[in-house]
């Protein structure tokens, strides 16, 4: 199954697995965990199994539908690296990703180990982003494995971001997404996590994107930071870099200046 979505870095969800089981803090308030339960209770034929991890043999192709380019956010309704998910199926996604080539496929995932063990199996296209979630400072190893995996263009999604990430190995890293809990239980999210994630980035480069502010009513706290947003991503022809030399400086002093207390959002 695949839809429009709201997710901010992202223009489609491809559902070719549904379901997963939890791994860390990160999944405490887990989202498709909610959204699964409730298509279920709803009699949505494809969430008959609710939250079990399900394989949607079906919907392997369903890319090659779409002609017109697209960002796919790979499962976003569970995890491609689930240890119950077989090998082959998994090559078969990848299979269909490399066959598509007009879309960007936006995968990410908690199983970084696994993802790093297998990916001498996969194909790494350069239409297929790779990305690890780090919600707080102990699952920092997932970047490790991260950086092993021979994608084009690596990424991490600090979101639920529950905890300060100040030493971040952002090297071989090319974009941050940073976002705060939202939902029933949300937990609260500081600016000064935030501030240090953008000044690492800033340093070494890493395209930043500020999804939200989160809480329990996220459509009240928005995703202003500094008095403006920060939307920053690889470009879609896979140059990884942000601009150097003079341009780069400049964006670092207006951050300084943006970051100056009197200017905080929150
Ligand atoms: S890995 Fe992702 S989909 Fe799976 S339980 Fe955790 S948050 Fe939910």
């Amino acid at each position: 199954m695949a839809s429009k979505t709201n997710i901010e870095w992202t223009q489609m969800t491809w559902n070719p697995i549904t379901g997963c089981t939890k791994v860390s803090q990160g999944c405490k308030h887990c989202y498709a965990e909610r959204m699964a339960k409730r298509l279920q209770a709803m009699g949505v034929k494809r969430y008959r199994n609710g939250f079990k991890l399900t394989l949607h043999e079906d919907l392997i192709e369903l890319p090659f539908r779409w002609r017109e380019p697209r960002l796919i956010f790979v499962n976003s309704m569970s995890d491609l690296f689930h240890e119950e998910v077989p090998l082959e199926f998994i090559q078969r996604v990848f299979k269909t990703m490399v066959k598509c080539p007009h879309h960007i496929f936006q995968i990410l995932t908690k199983r970084s180990k696994r993802a790093k063990e297998i990916s001498p199996a996969l194909p790494w296209p350069a239409n297929v982003w790779m990305g690890t979630s780090v919600e707080d400072s102990r699952v920092t190893s997932r970047i490790k494995d991260l950086q092993k995996i021979p994608a084009k263009i690596r990424f991490l999604s600090c979101e639920p971001l529950i905890g300060p990430l100040d030493n971040l190995p952002l090297d071989g890293i090319h974009w941050v997404i940073v976002g705060g809990e939202s939902g029933p239980g949300a937990r609260p999210m500081r600016i000064e996590w935030v501030d240090s994630i953008l000044t690492q980035c800033r340093k070494k480069r890493v395209h930043f994107f500020f999804k939200q502010w989160g809480g329990v009513r996220k459509d009240l706290t928005g995703r202003i930071l500094h008095g403006r947003t920060y939307n920053e991503m690889p470009s879609r022809n896979g140059n990884a870099a942000l601009p150097v030399g003079k341009k780069s400086k400049k964006i670092i002093r207006l951050d300084q200046q943006a970051a100056a207390p009197s200017s905080r959002a929150s």
